[in-house]
């Protein structure tokens, strides 16, 4: 919209260079001479090449086609799941009812949930979800265990160490005991021998 009016106002004022670089500013010049055909301005914005979605509805796909973004032809059985589960009118209602940022995302989902859904009636993507959570909660219970063993394990390692530290202290106590008696039979021969007469 705003492009067009842009469009149809920089042939007057030419002191705007910024716009006049965009593409769009080619098609002055046959926007120009429109005015000279009849009234009917539908046929110009209909897109070559129809969206997927408008191609399976069988209507014309216009150039605002607010499915045209999401469903490309090339990929026309995203639309086809899509429309089976939740209907093209609930579809556009949906994407209507969002900001564009978010309306890729939402026909992903859209997609994926219908996916699931034709792959199992009963569930859909519930089965999917209940199965992930009973997944999580069994890692949760394994990781719980785990967290367990390894505090028993290190109250273990604790003790040994503690069993290790009294060994060596009573091993060097008793080596020092050793060393002190062979030293001071060390000396006492040492004595001996330098009071042996000459
Ligand atoms: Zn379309």
């Amino acid at each position: 919209m705003e492009n067009y009016e842009r469009a149809a106002i920089s042939p007057i004022s030419v002191s705007t260079p910024p716009f006049s670089y965009t593409p769009s500013s080619s098609s002055p010049p046959s926007q120009q001479s429109s005015p000279l055909l009849p009234p009917p301005l539908p046929p110009p914005t209909t897109i070559l090449s129809p969206c997927a979605a408008c191609k399976i509805l069988r209507r014309r796909c216009v150039e605002k086609c607010v499915l045209a973004p999401y469903f490309p032809p090339t990929e026309p059985y995203k639309f086809t799941i899509a429309h089976r589960v939740f209907g093209a009118s609930n579809i556009i209602k949906f994407l209507q009812e969002l900001p564009e940022s978010q309306r890729a995302d939402a026909v992903s989902s859209m997609v994926y949930e219908a996916n699931a859904r034709i792959r199992d009636p009963v569930y859909g993507c519930t089965g999917a979800i209940c199965q992930l959570l009973k997944q999580v909660s069994e890692l949760q219970a394994q990781l719980a265990k785990a967290q367990a063993e390894l505090v028993t394990m290190q109250c273990q390692q604790a003790d040994l160490i503690a069993v290790i530290c009294m060994a060596r202290e009573s091993f060097s106590q008793q080596q020092q005991f050793t060393d002190d008696t062979t030293s001071f039979l060390n000396e006492t021969a040492l004595d001996s021998a330098w009071e042996l007469p000459l």
